[in-house]
């Protein structure tokens, strides 16, 4: 493919060159998004996307910058960006606007003659990174040795690597987003005798959102919960312990949506009389038990979208998605949690200069960044996929 396009050098940092300290994880934030990219940039994405035409689906993720969700073809949670991805056969190429696990989630879900491109590859996600696939099997050998890993079934959410899915799907487990995530626990539990039975669930790798589930969607107790620490031997627990817990969460969390704090959903309520607090349930049990609503990124949408004019909400959720709610809803009032946690800092890696990049790679006939993930590793993550598809109720929502 040949354009008219100019190709001048980028204001772009590829992986390993340099450093852009205004998207580096735990820089200090004062609470606003991270700078518009250069403006001039707009009109390259413009003709570089119109001479790719139908060839080109760019997926964007809802906790992206405006700059680069002006140039989605859609937008969503990271499931239903990944099935969008799937359902359009006919394009060859598509630009996953988010992070890395959710691109590999859209590779397993298209076929072989799609290619996912991520703009920049540092575009990851901490919690994802929390779980790697050699302490994941040496947790299953301690609950090998412990006597309980028969009894016990992973549910893995959306948020991690293809291979931490790889391992659920091989595993008997299933796959789950924060949407579903009571469903797949109930079909988990009722792979061993039910959640009164004597069976166990292995939830990797966000502790918040099966802890939350677990406690307060399915009736277990605080103390039927233990916490499975990677980085201590047999994760920092007893035999007796591991063959007492019901739910064995793995330390894991969400950079921002673990942030958010009591004393944050408590100075709102006092500040602001009449407020709704809303939160993702990756927030931690405490902050989640004082807020009035909780939900995925969709959820959290659509009980925005339908609340009467007037409505005060503070939100604990990512900050892009935040501001975005307050341009989309004027006639309700809407701020953000907690003035100390930050957007996503992996997600925002993804800004124009690297949209424009992708896109104009390809112009010129040049694929980079694909994500492709290992045909093996891809079976067993489907096969933990797919379970989750056939599980009833909502199962396209993060
Ligand atoms: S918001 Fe949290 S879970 Fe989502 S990509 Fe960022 S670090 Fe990962």
């Amino acid at each position: 493919m040949t354009t008219d396009v100019p190709t001048h050098a980028l204001p772009l940092l590829l992986l390993g060159r340099g450093r852009d300290l205004a998207s580096e994880r735990g820089v200090e934030c004062p609470g606003d998004l991270p700078a518009p990219s250069e403006p001039g940039l707009i009109e390259r994405a413009r003709v570089a996307k119109a001479a790719l035409g139908e060839s080109v689906f760019v997926l964007g993720h809802h906790y992206q910058r405006d700059e680069v969700i002006e140039f989605a073809d859609v937008t969503g949670d990271s499931f239903k960006l990944a099935q969008q991805a799937a359902a359009r056969p006919d394009a060859p190429f598509i630009v996953f606007c988010g992070v890395h696990f959710m691109a590999e989630s859209a590779d397993i879900l298209t076929s072989d003659e799609q290619t996912v491109i991520l703009p920049d590859l540092a575009a990851g996600c901490s919690m994802a990174d929390m779980a790697a696939a050699a302490q994941v099997e040496d947790a299953w050998d301690d609950l090998t040795d412990a006597g309980v890993a028969d009894l016990t079934v992973p549910v893995t959410y959306m948020n991690s690597t293809a291979a931490i899915k790889a391992f659920t799907g091989r595993n008997g487990g299933t796959i789950c987003t924060s949407s579903n995530a009571e469903t797949a626990l109930r079909w988990a539990f009722e792979q061993t005798g039910g959640v009164d039975g004597p069976g166990k669930v292995l939830f990797l790798p966000d502790q918040h959102l099966g802890r939350n589930t677990a406690v307060r969607d399915l009736g277990l107790s605080l103390e039927d919960c233990v916490v499975y620490d990677p980085h201590k031997h047999q994760g920092g627990l007893s035999r007796e312990q591991l063959q007492a817990a019901r739910m064995i969460l793995w330390r894991g969390h969400c950079s921002v949506h673990g942030r958010f704090t009591v004393d944050a959903v408590e100075t709102a309520r006092r500040e602001i009389p009449g407020v709704r607090v809303i939160v993702h349930p990756e927030c931690q049990y405490e902050v989640c038990e004082l807020a009035d609503d909780i939900g995925s990124t969709e959820q959290i949408i659509a009980t925005v979208a339908k609340a009467p004019d007037g409505t005060k909400w503070v939100v604990g959720t990512e900050l892009n998605l935040v501001k975005r709610l307050g341009q989309l809803f004027p006639t309700q009032s809407i701020a953000f949690l907690e003035k100390n946690v930050c957007y996503c800092s992996t997600m925002n890696r993804i800004d124009l200069p690297h949209l424009v990049f992708a896109l104009e790679s390809l112009v010129e006939g040049r694929i980079v960044n694909p994500i492709r993930v290992d045909p093996d590793v891809a079976h067993w993550a489907r096969v933990a996929l797919d379970r989750m598809l056939a599980l009833p109720g909502p199962t396209h929502k993060d």
